[in-house]
Parts: C-alpha cells; sequence; structure tokens
C-alpha cells in the first residue's frame, strides 16, 4: 500500500511543493514543528534509512543536499535536519524523508 508520500509524489493528494527534480520531491509538513518545515523525499521509496543500500550512497547524498538547498532557499541561518528511523524513534510514515527544521532556537538533546 502506498504511503501518504508516494500520494504525494504521484499527486494523488495535495502538498507545498518547494523544490522537486527527478530524484527527490520537497514540500512543506502539514503540522510544522518550527517556522520553516520542509520534509525532503526520495521519488523511489525507501521505507527507511536503515533499509537504504551502498547502491543508494548517491540518492541519500542527493537528499542532503537537496536538504542544504532547502535551508539556503528559506533563508536559514541555523537549521536542524533530522531523519527519524523507525516508529520508537518518532517515524510514523515509512517513505524516507529529511526533516528541514529552523527559524527559532533548536533545544538539544531533542525529545
Ligand atoms: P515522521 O514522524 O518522522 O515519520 O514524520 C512524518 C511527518 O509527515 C510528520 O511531521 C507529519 O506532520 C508529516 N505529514 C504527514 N502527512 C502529511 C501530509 N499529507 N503532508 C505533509 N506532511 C505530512
Amino acid at each position: 500500500m502506498s504511503t501518504v508520500f508516494q500520494k504525494i509524489i504521484d499527486r494523488q493528494i495535495p502538498a507545498t511543493i518547494v523544490h522537486e527534480d527527478d530524484r527527490a520531491l520537497a514540500f512543506r509538513d502539514v503540522n510544522p514543528q518550527a517556522p520553516v518545515h520542509v520534509l525532503v523525499v526520495p521519488k523511489s521509496p525507501i521505507a527507511k534509512l536503515a533499509d537504504a543500500k551502498a547502491d543508494d550512497r548517491d540518492l541519500l547524498g542527493h537528499l542532503l543536499l537537496v536538504a542544504r538547498d532547502v535551508a539556503v532557499k528559506e533563508q536559514l541561518g541555523d537549521f536542524r535536519i533530522v531523519i527519524n528511523n523507525g516508529a520508537g524513534a518518532g517515524q510514523s510514515v515509512f517513505h524516507l524523508h529529511l526533516h528541514v527544521l529552523g527559524g527559532r532556537p533548536m533545544g538539544w538533546p531533542p525529545g
């Protein structure tokens, strides 16, 4: 069954898209945890980071650079990139995604 992110990629449900290329899509989180909260997803689904293969190395690097580019475009000086891996770490959508968060001070450790 396709995830909500696959449905966004396939344009079956709407999202506010801020970046698209041949391998990645970035869109605003529907429940933002910071003034800027964007999700970066690969178009070819990987359920979670732990499932990534050595062949995914270029894709993973690409996603990180897209996340950086989104942060620059959103004029975030400081920002945080988060990947939740598994339900116990807070993952709720099992299509790999990077959270780009910024626009407010970030505490540490995260919850
Ligand atoms: P995670 O908990 O790391 O799996 O993150 C999933 C994120 O997806 C959460 O921050 C949700 O708010 C977000 N989300 C769920 N459904 C949508 C949607 N339709 N459009 C945008 N963001 C969504």
